[in-house]
Formats: structure tokens, C-alpha cells, sequence
């Protein structure tokens, strides 16, 4: 076929990248630049591997969006899924009415969770179950007789979903900046970055310092009037900030001392992200609330939720009434069917165990890359890592001009090399399948170095590295 005729065919990848363009709004996408560019179709998914319309087999080291925990491409969901819509395709559960699915998957949650979390509120996704956890919070202090407590403190650049609450939340200044955000009554205290943000302090003390922030930022506010503190155990779409280990210590103590609630978004955390079911267990938390999403369906179907802590289902279940909340699509049936068939495979299929037991051989030759001239940092905890890109080493104040450009540019290479890699600002975020193999994990770390190689000679050719 001539090229003429490739290019007409509505179904190869120009043409396709041709009618995306024409009448498609891609979510977080300059979508003028992008179609001057044409996006990457993606068309099949197998394991820790996706395959593009050129046939170019690509290394997922993104598990999509932080969420394909089992792999790609598990018949078992579709058939699960394929079962219950044959059954029962959809019902709500409101007005005195639910469904085994539901019953099922709340009930498994209840197990699964930390021992207190035995209530589950269901969403359609993560910014659905933090927008909820705003209604909860504030309705739980109303119960118990404290109305005034109504402020939520969260932390700068963490990610909390993208609808008004979720964004609101979220300290996200760019996202901030469009749509008058955020609401009223959230507050954002310094996020425990220390690469970034450490300047001379050691690790621990930075982490102690960041964490005060929070008992400064409650004083500030008057202790009767905050509500919560909300934050991801580890920030992933932040740049995967790690909290030295002085941090969650010191902030599980602020939360008691001024009876303020913990809420732990365990969104990307959840489901074995860290080698152990919940970040709340890595890092011995005991949330009040903890919103999950993304790996309790492995991102086969979408749904999320809140986890309720004893302490707030008391009040919620047998002091509010009504809770004049809800959405169409809470404990969708064939979404629980699909999250039940991966929770099944997670238990049953030691996936967590296996994320366990891969997870020091790829943070070992992870942190290698550490040496890597680029490279100013390279950590991980569990499956989730960052490179920070720095001009000069070692040089953790040092930052390219132009902040992001570096960090695409090796984002574009990394596909170019066939693995998937996220940028933030500049660094370079992973977060692979949890079944990804030994071998899996040694093509990773190639590619990753040949994108390494790749980005510096780029940059010294075009003259941006210091001499
Ligand atoms: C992805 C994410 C969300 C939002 O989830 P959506 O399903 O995209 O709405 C919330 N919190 C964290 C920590 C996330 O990573």
C-alpha cells in the first residue's frame, strides 16, 4: 500500500491519531501540542508489556497509572465481569437495596484493611472517594457536637484526585491556578521533600521540621477549628516523595495530641504498591479514613472507595441519620466483580509476597543508577521509585533552567527505548506491574540507563551541562 493510502486508512495509527485529534480532550494534555504530535495509540496489553499500533512492544514501568498491579490482560476479570453483567449488569445501592458484589467486596475489605477499617463507603475513583472524605470529615465533627471544627490540612504537591474537592485538597499550584481553587477551609503546609526541599538540614531533622509544620499549621488555624490532616504515605504523582523516616512518627503524634483526624490516601499506596497491603502497614498508621482506588480493581474496571475506621462508622452509622451522599455508580456491580476476581488473584496468586520479594533486587539496581552523571538521587521504597535529573552532582540545589524540559525530553527517549517512564518536573518516576519478574526488571534498568546515556549526550550536545 502506498503511503498516501496508509495515511487514508481511518484505521493506521495517522489515521487514527488523525481522528483523536478531531474530537478528543485528553485529561492533564496541552491538546494543541499534542495533536501537532499525534498521540500514542495503544492497542493490546499482556503482563508488564503493552503493544502500540506500530506493533512497538513497550515496557510498562507505570503499571498504567500507578494501578495495574496484577499485569495486563487477565482473562479471569473479564470473565468475572463477563458472569455478573449476565446476572445483574447494574443496580444501585441506594433506597434500602444492595447486591452480593457489594456485600462480598465490603466485607473482603474489611478483612484485608488494617484491623480498625471495617467499613467501606464505595466511589466510582479516587477523586470521588477524597471528595467524600470531605463531606465525612466535616459531617463526623457536626455528629459529635464540634461543627466549628471544619479546616482540612494537606501538604504542597500532594495529589489528591482532579475534581473541585480532590484538586482543593490537592497542593498542586498549577491545578490551583485554573477554576478558583482551592475551596474554602483546606490548608497546605510544606510536603517532607528533602532532596528538594531539605536545604542543610539531614534527612531525619528535615523530616521532623516538616512534620511541626502541621502542629504550627493546626496553632495557626486555632486547634478547635481543624478537622483532619490528609496525605499520601509516600506522594506519588508528586514525584514519588519519600518522607525520611522522622516524618510519620512525628505526625501520628500531632494527630493525637490535638484529636484531629487522620485521613491516609492509600489510593496509589493500597493493593501491595510497597510490599505490604497497605502503606498504613508499612508505616504503621491507624487512618480514620483511607481512601483507595486504582489497584483494588487492578484499573480492569473503575471503581474506589473509603475504608471508615470504627472510630467514625460509630458516629456516621448510629449518630448522623441520613448521609445525603452517593453516586450512581457506588458498589457497581460488575466493578466489584471485577475488583473481588483481583483481590482473588493478589491472595491467592502471593502477589504481594512476590512484590515483596522483587522489590530489593529492583531498588538495588535502581539506586545503581545513582551513579549515573544525570542522576542527583535515586529512590525507592517498595515498587515506586524517582531519578532526580540534576545538571552537576552532587548538587541536590543545583536545578536545570527551564524545569521540565529535561525531564520530558528523557520521558520521550525512554518510550523511543521501549519502557515506560513518568516525568515530574525532573525527575523520572516508576511504579512497574507488582508481577513484574527478575528478567522484567533487569530490561527495565537497561532501558532506563540507555535513557540515561540518551538525555546526557543530548544535553551536552546541545550545550546545557556545565563544563
Ligand atoms: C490517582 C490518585 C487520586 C485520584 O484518583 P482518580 O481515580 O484519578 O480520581 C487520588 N489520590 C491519589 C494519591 C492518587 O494517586
Amino acid at each position: 500500500m502506498s503511503e498516501a493510502a496508509l495515511t487514508n486508512d481511518p484505521e493506521s495509527t495517522a489515521g487514527l491519531q488523525r481522528r483523536d485529534a478531531a474530537h478528543h480532550i485528553h485529561p492533564f494534555t496541552d491538546t494543541a501540542a499534542l495533536n501537532a504530535e499525534g498521540a500514542r495509540v495503544v492497542v493490546s496489553g499482556e503482563g508488564c508489556w503493552i503493544t502500540d499500533s506500530d506493533g512497538k512492544r513497550i515496557l510498562d514501568g507505570m503499571s498504567g497509572l500507578w494501578c495495574v498491579q496484577i499485569g495486563h490482560g487477565r482473562p479471569e476479570i473479564a470473565e468475572a465481569v463477563h458472569r455478573q453483567m449476565t446476572e445483574l449488569s447494574y443496580y444501585n445501592t441506594f433506597f434500602k437495596t444492595t447486591h452480593k458484589p457489594a456485600i462480598a467486596l465490603a466485607e473482603r475489605l474489611a478483612r484485608l484493611t488494617p484491623a480498625h477499617l471495617n467499613h467501606v463507603f464505595f466511589t466510582g475513583s479516587g477523586s470521588e472517594s477524597n471528595d467524600t472524605v470531605i463531606r465525612m470529615v466535616r459531617t463526623y465533627w457536626d455528629a459529635v457536637g464540634k461543627p466549628e471544627k471544619k479546616t482540612i490540612i494537606s501538604r504542597w504537591n500532594a495529589y489528591h484526585g482532579s475534581t473541585i474537592g480532590g484538586a482543593s485538597l490537592g497542593g498542586m499550584r498549577a491545578m490551583h491556578g485554573q477554576g478558583g481553587m482551592p475551596i474554602p477551609g483546606i490548608v497546605h503546609i510544606p510536603q517532607p521533600y528533602w532532596f528538594g526541599e531539605g536545604g542543610e538540614l539531614d534527612p531525619d531533622s528535615f523530616g521532623t521540621w516538616a512534620a511541626r509544620e502541621l502542629a504550627h499549621a493546626i496553632e495557626a488555624q486555632g486547634p478547635d477549628t481543624v478537622a483532619a490532616f490528609i496525605a499520601e504515605p509516600i506522594q506519588g504523582a508528586g514525584g514519588v516523595i519519600i518522607p525520611p523516616d522522622s516524618y510519620w512518627p512525628e505526625i501520628k503524634k500531632i494527630c493525637a495530641d490535638y484529636d484531629i483526624l487522620l485521613v491516609v490516601d492509600e489510593v496509589i499506596t493500597g493493593f501491595g504498591r510497597l510490599g505490604t497491603w497497605f502503606g498504613s502497614d508499612y508505616y504503621d498508621l491507624k487512618p480514620d479514613l483511607m481512601p483507595i482506588a486504582k489497584g483494588l480493581s487492578s484499573g480492569y474496571l473503575p471503581i474506589g472507595g473509603v475504608m471508615v475506621g470504627d472510630r467514625v462508622a460509630d458516629v456516621l452509622i448510629d449518630d448522623t441519620g441520613e448521609f445525603f451522599h452517593g453516586f450512581t455508580y457506588s458498589g457497581h456491580p460488575a466493578c466489584c466483580a471485577a475488583a473481588l476476581e483481583n483481590l482473588r488473584i493478589l491472595e491467592e496468586e502471593g502477589v504481594v509476597e512476590h512484590a515483596a520479594k522483587i522489590a530489593p533486587y529492583l531498588q538495588e539496581r535502581w539506586r545503581a543508577l545513582g551513579d549515573h552523571p544525570l542522576v542527583g538521587e535515586a529512590r525507592m521504597v517498595g515498587l515506586m521509585g524517582a531519578l532526580e535529573l540534576v545538571p552537576s552532582k552532587p548538587s541536590r540545589t543545583i536545578r536545570f533552567d527551564n524545569e521540565g524540559e529535561v525531564g520530558t525530553m528523557c520521558r520521550d527517549f525512554s518510550l523511543k527505548n521501549g519502557l515506560v517512564m513518568r516525568a515530574v518536573r525532573d525527575s523520572m518516576i516508576i511504579a512497574p506491574p507488582l508481577v513484574i519478574t527478575r528478567d522484567e526488571v533487569d530490561q527495565l534498568i537497561d532501558r532506563a540507563s540507555k535513557t540515561l546515556d540518551d538525555t546526557l549526550d543530548a544535553l551536552s550536545k546541545a550545550g546545557r551541562l556545565p563544563s
